[in-house]
């Protein structure tokens, strides 16, 4: 009985020892924090399939509009892990760069935002006629455009701010 459970503490310690950080210790005790670390989860998702069904609709029919009316636009980013979503928060704040995002609890987060640029063009945020253009546009649709908000101004962001829609 007592061998048994010196070898079972043996057995543990060399969990410990062989996978001190991808083993059970990583599983138990630091699991967030390599989540955090994995490059996979702050990388850009632009993919439209990633967003909800009914935001992926609606950037059909705003992507479609748009071309209709001679704006080349680019989706630049739609779903975001929650890693990147707080990698961006501190962007500004405890790490260096400028302030890119006002709130840890995003659209993006929640597969219902999408960001946008021009196309074709050397400066793909330098035209602010076509962001009012598409802001109409997007507006027409369904989505809300975050060149409206009022308190901070997001002129490449939209999302659908109608909860009863999935
Ligand atoms: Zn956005």
């Amino acid at each position: 009985m007592r061998k048994s459970i010196i070898l079972f503490l043996l057995l543990l310690l060399l969990l410990f020892v062989i996978f001190p950080r991808t083993g059970m210790y990583g599983f138990l005790f630091d699991r967030g924090k390599y989540e955090y670390m994995d490059e996979s989860s702050i990388e850009i998702i632009s993919d439209l399939d990633e967003l909800s069904p009914k935001t992926r609709e609606l950037a059909i029919k705003f992507l479609e509009k748009c071309g209709e009316n001679g704006l080349s636009v680019r989706i630049t980013e739609t779903y975001r892990t929650q890693a990147r979503q707080d990698m961006l928060y501190k962007q500004g704040r405890t790490t260096s760069g400028s302030i890119v995002t006002w709130t840890r609890n995003s659209k993006h987060t929640k597969r219902r935002a999408f960001d946008i640029c021009e196309d074709n063009t050397d400066e793909p945020y330098g035209d602010l006629e076509f962001f009012r253009k598409c802001a109409e546009i997007g507006k027409e649709v369904g989505l809300t455009p975050g060149y409206y908000f009022k308190n901070y101004q997001d002129m490449p962001h939209y999302e659908l701010n109608r909860w009863w829609l999935q």
